[in-house]
């Protein structure tokens, strides 16, 4: 194999796409979402089939391994290996064209894209994997990929009408299932066009290769078709090794049919046409609860009568740790004694009947069942979202359960025959119980399909030594009543040592075709037939914090990665109480959630607008996990990892691991300005407070020089300023100023009563003191007494995010001396900025390890938060004017991560004649100080592009937030005045006229070039 520099030499001239070799990069696709981790020689990025065909014909040449990745969603290792890890998730994003009843993609289509992308012809791609919202087409045609619906809708395998792929030799072949037409002349007929057509990224279909490997695999398929019956599963359904039952028709091989699940060891896949099912006109779920396990799962196989579509096992584990995530409304509704449920699904024409479908099943069990009805059939969005919510809860609270043994993917995708489903899983436990191990299942109840996910310390060596032991004896359990090792997720490394003990005769048919594809095992070598001899059949993730590896014999084998350092021994620059970055990061499961591009949650505003690994919260857990060492951590890939994060954190609240990937990119930014300081755009942002404030100081000429298109010019060339980005214009008078004329700035001494102290943020006191104004007076009119320390600073925000941890801190030191004695003395700290807010009673803990500190954030509350805890005691007042508007509230990132109710929009709604829409649709895209960079600006206005669109309702007249930052990307991407919620309810309650004024008046006091 040549080395990486000779590669990318070679390839310079002929290779259009990016290819990495540095160590982080091969970091961010040394894992997936399987315990496993190989470090690859390097990753590729081809840009389209012509690239990708060089690129194979390349490594064909010099015997460099070529491991095809969609999203790395895989729970098998089915992406992981030693040689070029191909990424076909960055370029291959179109969707060709959708026709009536098929649609043809690339490979890196993500499904729940696709599915948006179908939603208005009313049909959808019908396999519904979990992990729908980020894999792609390419990962579930290659490992034929299915889901909870697979008693009704089958597998991908079922819907592939065509496939473009890349042949080991480089050379393209198009295959649609074959038809019995004549051959012409001579043998060969004319090659299919390419589904993507040529010039289009498209290549012509290669004749050749593709003739050879039909001629040769046909007559295998011929010679073997008994062998090929008598050795399947009796199983509803298998995955495992390559299926070949239905493969030969009388017209020839199907190898479209055959490269469905072959998991990228045949061929690369380009493009595939895929049939489409109509969205079925109603769905109705319910949520079923059982004594225990065993009567859910009989209860399961009698359900298959009455026609559902899917119908999952919930065991008492899961139940209990979905409980305080599940939807409020169910949460309670599951009583202890309930040992197991079952979420069943029934689909219709209408939902009337998919309802009385869901009615009869249950009538039909209750008696012989003794079930009872948990969540009563819904058919509505937000009744199925309940229950499906029940499911999201169980998963993501299993994998939130911190350090310690956490649920592990190893023996999770097995099937037996369904009457059988009993016996396996009490023999299951059996084999748990002897090996001291608890385990978790999830269960395709009505194609008992088991995902069994053991509780593993995968740290400790004891615990890593169980793993191979209790696969062997579940699998043989397995096998021994007539299943599959693999029913749904796939071989991979995981399952690739038992496929032989499960096919045994028919193993020499599976390497015979092998050769044929592949003779020179290019592609994912290692997969299916056989464990590569050369390294361990099982390379387990590295250990994390400097425990004792196993002993690396075959089956527990640790990995070792050439060239990636184990983390540890790095001296942290946050506070991390007892955890460190490296244990953080080491809580990423991998999942791959975080790549979603759904419309649900907030998470990863990085990732959503650039879409590449390193963007996203995996990829930055995983900068962190394999560079721990301060000198990784300051290097300058990881600088370019970390500078994505925008540090909304909404990765900590979204992501199922709860790993906090703002908070170690904190960290590495923090590393990074303490080895090599701050660029000047850095610089600049990192000083936002401080330059605020001394512009403040000469406010009339900074705001004429701000309107000013030469000096825009020179500022984003010196500082990096968006030049065409609206800035605010300064206030000719501070809030700090106005606060100290109107006696706020001394303690009135009172006794007793609601005493506040106000934190003023940057914005408030030099851009808009109306908001300031607007507080003081809102809380005065409820008899709050208001104080505003005057020896308050600014927050350090900026400073934090641009990792200046010296600024930050001293700002969170001088604020903690400020604010710690008020608290003391029984006030409550509240901001009317939420970024504010998050950093005195979250950010300070990060950076200062200080009981005042810790004090002061016990005692912090946003201001809408504190209002509306007012008026649930009864308190606030709502003597309120009318005001007839229509509102656009836009939910911050920031107020989300501080867990507080949703109290703006409701307090707006109080005001009589005000309507109120709630926009909680995405990141505003500002992301602080993020958005005023010139490098970010197109950026930042796509990321808030879903915002925009709600905000731009023609009935919505102004916009609402309770973020600085985010209402001035209202203004700048609607032109509609955003303004702070206390300044509606002060001008509702009468107190600040000005407000109406700034209301009439167009966007005036911000000022562009
Ligand atoms: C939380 C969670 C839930 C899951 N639920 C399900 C489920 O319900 N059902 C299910 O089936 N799976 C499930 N999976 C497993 C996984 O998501 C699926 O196998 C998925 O199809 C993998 O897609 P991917 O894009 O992530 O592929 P990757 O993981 O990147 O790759 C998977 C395999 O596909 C190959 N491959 C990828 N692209 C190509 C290509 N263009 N040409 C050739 N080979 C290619 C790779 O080499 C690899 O062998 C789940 C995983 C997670 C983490
Ligand atoms: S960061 Fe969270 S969501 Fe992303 S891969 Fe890791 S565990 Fe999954
Ligand atoms: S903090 Fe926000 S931007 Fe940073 S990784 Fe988490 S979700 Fe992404």
């Amino acid at each position: 194999m040549p080395d990486p520099a000779q590669i990318a030499a070679d390839l310079r001239k002929t290779f259009r796409g990016r290819l990495a070799f540095d160590p982080t990069t091969r970091g961010l696709f040394a894992t997936d979402a399987s315990p496993f981790q190989v470090a690859p020689l390097g990753v590729a990025f081809p840009r389209d089939a012509a690239d990708l065909s060089v690129l194979v014909r390349y490594c064909a040449d010099h015997a460099v391994p070529v491991v095809p990745r969609g999203a790395g969603t895989g729970v098998a290792g089915e992406a992981l290996g030693p040689g070029l890890v191909v990424d076909l998730s960055a370029h291959f994003r179109r969707i060709v064209s959708i026709n009536a009843d098929t649609v043809t993609v690339e490979p890196g289509v993500v499904l729940a894209e696709l599915n948006a992308a179908l939603a208005p012809t009313g049909r959808r791609f019908a396999p519904d994997p979990a992990s729908g919202a980020s894999c792609t087409v390419g990962g579930m045609v290659a490992t034929n990929a299915s889901g909870g619906n697979a008693f009704r809708y089958g597998y991908t395998r079922d819907y592939v009408a065509g496939l473009d792929v890349v042949w080991d030799n480089g050379e393209a072949g198009n295959l649609t299932p074959p038809a019995p037409f004549p051959r012409r002349e001579g043998g060969v007929n004319p090659a299919p066009p390419s589904l993507l057509g040529k010039g289009a990224g498209g290549l012509g279909s290669s004749p050749d290769r593709t003739e050879a490997i039909t001629a040769s695999t046909a007559a295998l398929l011929q010679a073997n078709r008994e062998l090929i019956h008598l050795t399947r599963p009796h199983t509803a359904f298998n995955r495992c090794g390559y299926l070949l039952h239905d493969v030969l028709t009388p017209a020839g091989p199907d190898l479209a049919k055959l490269l469905v699940g072959s998991e990228g060891t045949l061929a690369v896949v380009t493009a595939a046409t895929l049939r489409t099912v109509p969205v079925a006109g109603g769905t109705c779920l319910a949520l079923l609860g059982f004594p225990t396990l065993d009567a859910a799962a009989r209860a399961a196989l009698d359900l298959r009568a009455f026609g559902p579509v899917g119908c999952d096992l919930l065991d008492r584990r899961l139940l209990a740790v979905a409980r305080p995530g599940a939807p409020s409304q169910v949460a309670g509704a599951i009583p202890a004694a309930v040992g197991a449920a079952l979420t069943v699904a029934f689909e219709a024409d209408t939902e009337r009947e998919a309802a009385s479908r869901t009615r009869l099943a249950i009538d039909a069990l209750r008696d012989v069942h003794k079930l009872v009805v948990l969540v009563e059939p819904a058919c509505d969005p937000a009744g199925t979202a309940r229950v499906r919510g029940v499911r999201e809860a169980a998963v993501a609270g299993l994998y939130g359960l911190g350090s310690g043994p956490r649920p592990v993917a190893f023996i999770e995708d097995v099937a037996v025959p369904p009457d059988a489903l009993p016996e396996f899983l009490a023999k299951t436990q059996d084999v748990l119980k002897a090996f001291e191990l608890s385990a978790s299942f999830l269960i395709h109840g009505l194609t008992a399909q088991v995902h069994t996910r053991p509780l593993v310390d995968l740290n400790a060596p004891a615990d890593r030594e169980k793993l191979w032991p209790v696969a062997e004896a579940v699998h043989a359990l397995a096998l021994a009543l007539g299943g599959t090792v693999s029913t749904q997720h796939g071989t991979g490394i995981a399952r690739t040592p038992w496929v032989e003990k499960q096919y045994g005769p028919l193993m020499p048919v599976f390497r015979e075709l092998k050769r044929i594809f592949d003779p020179k095992h290019l592609f994912n070598p290692g997969k299916i037939i056989g464990p590569d001899p050369s390294r361990p059949a099982w390379p387990l993730r590295e250990v994390v914090g400097g425990r004792e590896a196993g002993d690396g014999r075959q089956g527990t084998g640790d990995q070792e990665s050439p060239g990636i350092a184990v983390p540890g021994g790095a001296a942290p620059l946050l506070v991390w109480n007892g955890s460190s970055p490296a244990a953080e990061a080491a809580k990423c499961t991998g999942c791959g959630d975080c790549r979603t591009l759904a419309p649900r949650g907030r998470m990863c505003p990085a990732f959503r607008a650039d879409e590449v690994e390193e963007a996203s919260p995996r990829g930055m857990a995983n900068a962190v996990l394999r560079l721990a060492d301060s000198a990784g951590l300051a290097s300058d890939e990881v600088k370019a990892v970390a500078a994505r994060c925008v540090n909304c954190k909404m990765c900590r609240d979204e992501c199922p691991a709860r790993v906090d990937v703002a908070r170690l990119m904190l960290e590495a930014k923090a590393a990074r300005h303490a080895a090599h300081g701050l660029d000047r755009a850095d610089w600049v942002l990192a000083r936002a407070e401080s330059l605020a404030a001394t512009g403040s100081n000469f406010a009339p000429l900074v705001n004429l020089l701000l309107g000013r298109r030469p000096a825009r010019w020179l500022i984003e060339k010196i500082f990096g300023v968006a030049r065409r980005r609206r800035l605010p214009a300064f206030a000719l008078r501070t809030f700090a100023r106005r606060a100290r004329g109107m006696g706020l700035t001394k303690k009135r001494g009172v006794r007793g009563g609601d005493r506040v102290a106000y934190f003023i943020d940057v914005f408030a006191n030099t851009n808009d003191p109306l908001i300031g104004a607007a507080a003081v007076a809102v809380l005065r009119h409820n008899g709050v007494e208001v104080y505003v320390p005057p020896r308050q600073v600014g927050c350090g925000a900026a400073a934090l995010a641009q990792g200046d941890l010296d600024a930050a801190r001293e700002a969170a030191t001088r604020n903690v001396r400020a604010l710690a004695d008020l608290v003391r003395e029984g006030y409550r700290v509240v901001c009317s900025e939420p970024t504010a807010a998050l950093m005195l009673s979250q950010d300070y803990l990060d950076i200062l390890d200080d009981p005042d500190a810790a004090a002061l954030a016990a005692n912090t509350v946003e201001l809408t938060t504190y209002l509306w805890e007012l008026h649930a005691a009864g308190r606030l007042k709502t003597d309120f004017r009318r005001l007839d508007l229509t509102l656009g509230h836009h939910v911050p990132c920031h107020q989300k991560a501080l867990r507080g109710p949703a109290a703006g929009p409701q307090l707006l709604a109080l005001i009589p004649g005000v309507t109120v829409h709630t926009i909680d649709v995405s990141c505003s895209g500002m992301a602080g100080t993020w958005g005023l960079k010139a490098a970010n600006y197109e950026a930042s206005l796509a990321a808030g592009r879903r915002m925009f669109d709600e905000l731009n309702r023609p009935r919505i007249l102004f916009g609402s937030t309770e973020c600085s930052s985010c209402r001035l990307q209202m203004q700048e991407g609607s032109g509609k005045r955003a303004l702070h919620p206390v300044q509606y309810l002060a001008y509702a309650y009468g107190l600040l006229p000005e407000i109406g004024a700034k209301l009439r008046k167009p966007l005036g006091d911000l000022v562009s070039d």
